[in-house]
């Protein structure tokens, strides 16, 4: 087993990775930028260094100053969260010729599945159902012609994206050049990369995503699927698991199709393939990411796996323990994050927070970074808590979660806690029949 992992993150996740770590009885070094001194990750690492100014760029994106940490304090292995440098092959080269084991897959892997338009065709290789769309778009006239292929409405995506940037929907073939240039410029602007590719822009589909666990001896096994439909501007804002929608012989099915797939391009460690379902119940693969990601809490309330114990054990070369033919889901769980932002407009809120308790009773868990008198700084993400309720049943897990969210007390700055407990009040999302469209189309009074 490792003999010291640094933990190249900070807020909530930095926390949830010191967790593991303290399980498992790996000591753990914190980095962090000058704006977070008073941060808890900071605080529960057993060391901690400095690694630059607020601005991410100087301070979590530096990979020279991350490697400089993990040198000093003579680490074995990193772990780097989500977000930031946690899916940069780059950095997992880099960790890697440093003899650090960084603990994800393969940097190969995280570069093929980092460009979506190559993910697309490695999983329609690998068998897997993908949107009608197209590859890169090099000159206009590809783009006309993928018009032509795939119809209308349609998404221009950037092939390096996330967080729900750089998309673009085209309804009209009159918009498509401008809206190309537009996509592209975003890109370039957002990602560092220009690429483009299209895809058919499918109706108020299900954003709904299968948990992997890969160890470096041949077996991956799948941990059911996580429903994501509620976002706003394409990015979750609830996520639950099992999903309202899918029987046990779809997940049977298509996990096992998942793990294959995933099994053929050398796949290791934790990943998650994201699938849309369209109103006809067919699903399409739409990317990887090849992390722990923000929703993983839901899946290990319902299957008592601890995701972020098995990405260090993997990641140390040890074999995985649990057998697919072993993996159960026990009942609902359902998570909010709360973000320190205007309900409406989710416009930042930055500041300090003045009052804080978060619930706790049956079922209720929060990941979180804050603490009353903390401050949020309008450097990083604006995701303070995650807030995550699992019962018996979705009706259980709904309750729990309703009363949970009552009984959190946040307060000196704006929040999404509003916006929560009027969703999870809502007949429409209470019955399951929901799509991505919902938070648009909803009029939450
Ligand atoms: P990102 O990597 O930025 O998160 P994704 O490809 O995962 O982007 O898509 C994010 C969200 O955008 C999806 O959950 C869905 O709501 C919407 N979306 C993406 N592709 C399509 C599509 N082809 N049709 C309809 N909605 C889409």
């Amino acid at each position: 087993m490792f003999k010291k992992i640094l933990v190249a993150n900070r807020g909530e996740i930095a926390l949830r990775v010191i967790c593991a770590c303290k399980e498992l009885n790996i000591p753990t070094v914190a980095v962090y930028s000058e704006a977070d001194r008073h941060s808890l990750h900071v605080r529960f690492a057993d060391e901690a260094l400095c690694i630059g100014p607020a601005s991410s760029s100087e301070s979590y994106l530096n990979i020279p100053s991350i490697i400089s940490a993990a040198e000093v304090a003579n680490v074995d292995a990193i772990h780097p969260g989500y977000g930031y440098l946690a899916e940069s092959d780059h950095f997992a080269e880099v960790c890697e010729t440093c003899e650090i084991k960084f603990i994800g897959p393969p940097p190969k892997v995280i570069r093929m599945m980092g460009d979506k338009a190559r993910a697309r065709e490695a999983m329609q290789e690998a068998g897997l159902p993908i949107i009608p769309g197209s590859g890169i778009l090099a000159e206009k006239e590809d783009a006309l012609k993928a018009l032509d292929e795939v119809g209308l409405p349609l998404i221009i995506k950037a092939a390096a994206g996330g967080g729900g940037r750089g998309m673009r929907i085209v309804r009209e073939k009159g918009q498509l050049l401008e809206a190309l240039e537009t996509a592209r410029s975003e890109a370039k602007a957002a990602f560092g990369n220009s690429d483009v590719y299209l895809e058919r822009y499918l109706d108020n589909p299900r954003h709904i995503e299968f948990q992997v666990l890969a160890d470096s001896h041949g077996n991956t096994i799948h941990l059911g699927e996580r429903e994501c439909s509620i976002q706003r501007r394409h990015q979750k804002l609830i996520e639950e698991s099992p999903s309202p929608v899918v029987s046990q012989e779809e997940r049977d099915k298509l996990g096992g199709q998942i793990c294959q797939a995933v099994a053929e391009i050398g796949y290791e460690n934790a990943g998650t393939m994201e699938f849309l379902r369209d109103q006809k119940g067919r699903f399409y693969f739409i990317e990887m990411n090849t992390r722990v990601q923000v929703e993983h809490p839901v899946t290990e309330m319902v299957t008592g796996v601890d995701i972020v114990k098995e990405q260090i054990e993997v990641a140390a070369g040890k074999k995985l323990e649990t057998r697919q033919d072993q993996v159960t889901l026990s009942g609902n769980a359902i998570e909010c994050r709360i973000n320190a932002e205007h309900p409406r407009t989710f416009a930042p809120s930055p500041g300090r927070i003045t009052a804080y308790h978060p619930p706790g009773g049956p079922g209720v868990r929060v990941d979180s970074l804050a603490y009353a008198d903390y401050v949020v700084t309008p450097h990083y993400d604006s995701m303070i808590a995650k807030l995550i309720a699992h019962g018996a049943n979705r009706k259980e897990a709904l309750q729990r979660i309703s009363r949970a969210l009552d009984m959190f007390v946040l307060e000196g700055i704006e929040s999404t806690l509003d916006l929560h407990r009027r969703i999870v009040r809502n007949e429409r999302f209470r019955s399951g029949d929901f799509g991505t469209s919902f938070l648009q189309d909803t009029d939450l009074g």
